[in-house]
């Protein structure tokens, strides 16, 4: 129990306390995701930065959900049998995701494009869903204002498996270009990675309504721990 909120009980006030929140890691297990520079899978990058929000999430009352904490996929080995791996580990994801009834879903991933010269965080929402806009627009105010420099704003996207089906404020939160060699190489330290957890922390604290982070309960990664 944490601050007298039950598991599934919805938070009458604003604020983080009883919030119900699904984190998805993206990839994992054989499906490696994007390939970035220097090799860097975005499985190695989207777990720990996910790991590291539910923490900063828990601390602040939240109910955490994160359909994985390790590196594994979620298809079954009936999904691999039938070769449909990738659908069976969506459905998965899906399937989780309902059972929690989540406030807000955060799905962590990151962009790779063959030219190196694009950067920058972003997040995607589903087109038409005005909770998911709103909260995709918060996560990505709090991308520009401390991590690398993006000129990206939240996209709208009517296409993604996973955003199209959830009910709740959804959000693909594209953590950033592993395809460009300055982006990979802060993605990949654990320091930036917090970074990026902080921001999205931040976010969800605001979109919940809650001004400020909580005093004493947090330690900020320092600005000058990022090598901008
Ligand atoms: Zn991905």
């Amino acid at each position: 129990m944490l601050f007298g909120a039950m598991p599934g009980a919805r938070a009458a006030e604003p604020g983080l306390a009883g919030r119900v929140i699904v984190i998805d890691p993206g990839h994992g297990g054989p499906d490696g995701g994007a390939r970035g520079v220097g090799g860097i899978l975005e499985k190695d990058i989207t777990l720990p930065v996910s790991l590291e929000l539910a923490q900063l999430l828990r601390q602040a009352g939240a109910i955490v959900y994160l359909t994985r904490t390790t590196d594994t996929d979620l298809a079954t080995p009936e999904d691999r049998a039938a070769g449909r791996r990738h659908k069976g580990d969506l459905r998965e994801r899906l399937r989780f995701t309902r059972s929690k009834d989540p406030d807000a879903f955060i799905s962590i991933h990151c962009n790779a494009v063959p030219s190196p010269r694009w950067s920058g965080a972003q997040t995607i929402y589903m087109a038409g869903r005005e909770p998911s806009k709103h909260l995709a627009e918060v996560i990505q105010d709090a991308f520009r204002s401390t991590l690398l420099p993006t000129e990206r704003g939240a996209d709208d996207m009517s296409t993604l498996f996973l955003l199209k089906r959830l009910d709740c404020p959804a959000v693909i939160a594209e953590v950033g270009f592993i395809s460009n060699p300055v982006e990979a190489e802060h993605l990949a330290k654990p320091t930036y990675q917090r970074q990026v957890a902080f921001a999205i922390y931040c976010a969800l604290l605001r979109y919940f309504g809650e001004p400020q982070p909580v005093r004493g309960a947090l330690q900020r990664p320092s600005l000058s721990e990022v090598h901008v």
